[in-house]
């Protein structure tokens, strides 16, 4: 169980995260819903202990930033420098630190399991392609490949499904649906709002506070609507480096 208790982020100033808490149980797919500039990646980073924030977050009552292994991140394509020198097969290689400890060369389970991975997401033609060549989709699902690869519990996938085609949909749908099946946790974030929200067990609706808690038809009501995107939000943040995920 993942528990996040008054969690707040200050930017220089700015409040963005305003005294969040929730808990996640395992085996549940649940979205993290809000409009741009609403806080969502903010959240996930907080919980990932990559920015500085007050509150706490516990995973099995451990700190989670302790149990980083077990959590699987996928950050928003829109905060990557795709200019990075790297190929397919390289990022999602990036991912079995749990196999292979720090700094230690991949040995050849850490390549199966990332072979295995790859191929799942129908990319392991495509493996020595430099991921900036790759399209919106295909870097997704080689994002996903590497949390696969990482054979986490909590998967944490920052707006999944913005600029992808149909395949890589339907592709990523299947396997959080095999991932909610075997237990794991997934929190998925969207900008968007409409009847595909629908796929998720419970919603989390976020602007800067949560205002909502609960499963979809609880939450899509024309209220919350309003209160969450009446007033617009500004977004913004800075480029995430492959530092930023290397943990
Ligand atoms: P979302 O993911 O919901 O679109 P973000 O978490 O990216 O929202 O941003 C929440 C708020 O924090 C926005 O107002 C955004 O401008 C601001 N923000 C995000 N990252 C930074 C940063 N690195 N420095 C300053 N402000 C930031
Ligand atoms: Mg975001």
């Amino acid at each position: 169980m993942l528990e996040v208790q008054n969690l707040s982020v200050n930017y220089r100033g700015i409040l963005a995260l305003d005294n969040v808490s929730l808990v996640l149980e395992p085996g549940e797919l649940v979205g993290l819903i809000g409009p741009n500039g609403a806080g969502k990646s903010t959240l996930i980073k907080a919980m990932l202990g990559l920015i500085a924030c007050r509150g706490q977050v516990t995973y099995g009552g451990v700190p989670l930033r302790r149990r980083r292994r077990a959590i699987a991140y996928v950050p928003q394509r829109s905060h990557i420098d795709w200019d990075y020198p790297i190929t397919a097969q390289q990022v999602a290689m990036l991912a079995p630190s749990a196999l292979t400890g720090w700094f230690r060369r991949p040995g050849r389970t850490a390549k199966q399991q990332v072979a295995v991975a790859l191929e799942r997401v129908d990319m392991l033609h495509l493996a020595h392609a430099p991921i900036g060549e790759l399209s919106g989709g295909q870097q997704q699902r080689v994002f996903l490949a590497r949390a696969l690869a990482q054979n986490a519990d909590l998967f944490l996938l920052d707006e999944p499904f913005t600029g992808i085609d149909k395949k890589t949909e339907a592709l990523m749908l299947a396997i959080f649906a095999e991932l909610r099946a075997q237990g794991k946790t997934l929190v998925v974030c969207s900008h968007e709002w409409g009847d595909a929200l629908n796929r998720y067990d419970r919603l989390l609706l976020l602007n800067r506070h949560l205002l909502a808690n609960d499963i979809p038809q609880a939450v899509m009501t024309f209220d919350n609507i309003q209160r969450a995107y009446g007033q617009a939000s500004q977004s913004s943040g800075s480029k995430q480096t492959y530092a930023d995920f290397f943990c």
